[in-house]
């Protein structure tokens, strides 16, 4: 896609860490939410809901990149390809199922972290 001078290297245990501190933070504030603003306010929970999520999303955006698992090639994907693709942890780490720009599969790539060129 847009070509940059980024490198890439696997998660460290430390961007693990922070990875599911992110998540639980998101979780206990969704969960908050349910449980004040909900059933009369609505609107606001969903404002809420919606808000966490394009945060969450625009961080994932900002660090991570996809390594595909059948060729190598590494790439970042768009706002859009993080928000809607599936994600999971398996035995390789975490993945992300999305298009790899290289051999045109479309299949599980290996999320690893962005360093920002120095
Ligand atoms: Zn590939």
């Amino acid at each position: 896609m847009n070509p940059t001078n980024n490198q890439y290297q696997d998660p460290t245990l430390k961007d693990w860490i922070m990875g599911i501190a992110l998540l639980l933070i998101y979780l206990i504030v969704i969960g908050l939410g349910t449980f004040f603003l909900i059933p009369e306010y609505w609107h606001w929970w969903l404002l809420l809901f919606f808000i966490s999520t394009i945060l969450m999303v625009i961080n994932q955006n900002r660090n991570y990149a996809c390594r595909c698992r059948e060729c190598g090639h590494e790439f970042e994907v768009s706002f859009l390809v993080n928000l809607i693709s599936p994600h999971g942890v398996d035995k390789e780490g975490s993945w992300q199922w999305v298009k790899c720009p290289n051999c045109m599969k479309r299949a599980k790539a290996t999320v690893i972290k962005v360093i920002k060129d120095a």
